[in-house]
């Protein structure tokens, strides 16, 4: 009975991200195949979206890479926390982050992540080893829905492409795929 414990919780920590607690890429891309087979059985929409904290580079410059570490704790707890029950949110790698909304449309979609981007963007996160604060932290998102063909490759493509424009377009942003 032990040996079967330690292989289930070794199968379920090969799914967690271990900074951050969260599903990780490889749960991600698990969960996205089933997804998309419910999605079309059922004609209802899914839509990816790829987000990608803005300058986090500066962050661990200047508050050193533990620092860095617990902001993106803190970011992957508010990503999950705001983005509501429909969504599955896991950690790309990275100061990455992949959220897969079930049954909710771009738009939908778009209309979330830009709630979650203004509240992020109005909360002041402090250093608690220094008292400094990290100043605004913001992301980019580039959003994309999964086509009737299932195409889940193409949409996370195009989710990526946006999320490229989103950034080019000066960030703190959510773009359409
Ligand atoms: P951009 O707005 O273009 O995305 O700029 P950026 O600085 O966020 O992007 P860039 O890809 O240049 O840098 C990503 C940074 O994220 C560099 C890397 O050290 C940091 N990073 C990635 N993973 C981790 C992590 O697990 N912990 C910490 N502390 N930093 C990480
Ligand atoms: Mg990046
Ligand atoms: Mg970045």
């Amino acid at each position: 009975e032990r040996l079967r414990d330690n292989l289930a919780q070794a199968r379920s920590e090969a799914d967690v991200d271990h900074l951050t607690r969260l599903p990780n890429r490889r749960a991600f891309e698990r969960r996205l195949a089933a997804a998309v087979i419910e999605a079309r059985g059922n004609g209802t929409p899914l839509t990816i979206a790829f987000c990608d904290v803005d300058h986090f580079k500066k962050v661990n410059d200047r508050h050193g890479h533990a620092a860095g570490d617990r902001v993106l704790c803190a970011l992957a707890a508010s990503f999950a926390e705001m983005a509501g029950d429909a969504c599955f949110t896991a950690r790309h790698g990275g100061e990455e982050f992949l959220l897969l909304f079930a049954g909710i449309g771009k738009d939908a979609a778009k209309a979330r992540l830009d709630a979650i981007r203004r509240a992020l963007g109005a909360r002041m996160l402090m250093n608690r080893d220094t008292g400094q604060p990290f100043g605004k932290i913001t992301f980019s998102g580039g959003v994309a829905e999964v086509t009737v063909d299932g195409d889940a490759r193409a949409a996370l493509a195009r989710a990526d492409a946006a999320l490229y424009a989103a950034k080019q377009q000066g960030r703190n942003r959510i773009e359409l795929g």
